[in-house]
C-alpha cells in the first residue's frame, strides 16, 4: 500500500526529499505497482526508501527492489534473498547490528552504513530498463548530495556501477566494472573509493559466480580501508 504522497526524510538539520513512494515518473513500473497493488495489497508496493544514517560513511548501491522482497517489505534488501548475503557480510563486519530476520520491524540496524537501491521500484523480471535507470538517477544524486560523511560506495553489479557513474559524472570508460575492483574516484560531485562487487543474487549465488566468502572479503576491505582513513 502507499503510505504517504511524499516520502520526507528529516535528519538532524537537514530535510532531504527523495523519492516519494507513489513516484509516478517511470509509466511502466508505476503499471507493474498498481498490479501488485491488486495482486498483492499487503506488499509495500512503492519506491522503496533508504535504509540507514545519512551521516553514513558507506553506501550501498543494489539494483531494484524485488518483487517479494524488498517491494513486500518496504527496505531495501529486506525479504529477498540477496539480503542474506549482503546482511550476513555487514554484521560480520560491525556494519550491522542485531538479528536479521528479513522484517522490517526485526530490529535489525546499520552502522555507519546506508543502503540503496539504482531504481528505487520494483521492475518486471527484475529488469528496469535503461530509461528507468536514467530517471531515478535524479534521487541517487540527491541522496549522495545529502551525505556528507561519505567515503565509500559499494555498488552491487555493473547496473549499480554505472548508476554511480552517472551520477558521478564520470566516463565509464575510466572506471569499469569488476568484481572485487577498487577506485579512487575524483569528480566534482564527490571524491572517494568506489568497490565494486558481483550483486548478491540468487543467480549469482546458485551458480557460484559469487560466495558468501567472496563477498565477505569485499566488505572486509571496505572495513580495512576506512579504518585507514
Ligand atoms: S523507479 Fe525511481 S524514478 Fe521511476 S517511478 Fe520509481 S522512484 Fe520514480
Amino acid at each position: 500500500m502507499l503510505l504517504a504522497l511524499d516520502a520526507v526524510l528529516r535528519h538532524k538539520h537537514r530535510m532531504v526529499t527523495l523519492a516519494p513512494s507513489d513516484c509516478s515518473l517511470c509509466p511502466r513500473l508505476v503499471a507493474f505497482r498498481e498490479a501488485n497493488c491488486v495482486a498483492h495489497p499487503s506488499f509495500y508496493n512503492g519506491a522503496v526508501p533508504s535504509f540507514g544514517s545519512l551521516d553514513a560513511q558507506l553506501l550501498v548501491v543494489g539494483l531494484a527492489p524485488g518483487l517479494k522482497g524488498a517491494n513486500a517489505t518496504g527496505r531495501p534488501f529486506t525479504g529477498d534473498y540477496a539480503g542474506l548475503v549482503l546482511y550476513e557480510a555487514l554484521a560480520k563486519t560491525g556494519f550491522a547490528q542485531g538479528n536479521y530476520q528479513a522484517r522490517p520491524d526485526d530490529g535489525f540496524t546499520l552502522v555507519n552504513t546506508r543502503i540503496t537501491n539504482a531504481v528505487r521500484c520494483v521492475p518486471p523480471a527484475n529488469k528496469p530498463t535503461p530509461q528507468e535507470e536514467k530517471t531515478c538517477n535524479q534521487f541517487l544524486i540527491r541522496e549522495l548530495a545529502a551525505m556528507p560523511r561519505l567515503k565509500v560506495i559499494l555498488s552491487l553489479g555493473a547496473t549499480s556501477h554505472n548508476a554511480v557513474l552517472r551520477t558521478l559524472k564520470v566516463k565509464a570508460k575510466d572506471y569499469p566494472f569488476g568484481h572485487d575492483r577498487l577506485h579512487q574516484v575524483k569528480s566534482p560531485v564527490w571524491s572517494g573509493l568506489l568497490v565494486d562487487s558481483y550483486h548478491t543474487s540468487r543467480y549469482n549465488i546458485q551458480t557460484r559466480r559469487l560466495t558468501q566468502a567472496m563477498f565477505d572479503a569485499v566488505v572486509a576491505r571496505i572495513r580495512e580501508q576506512l579504518a585507514a582513513n
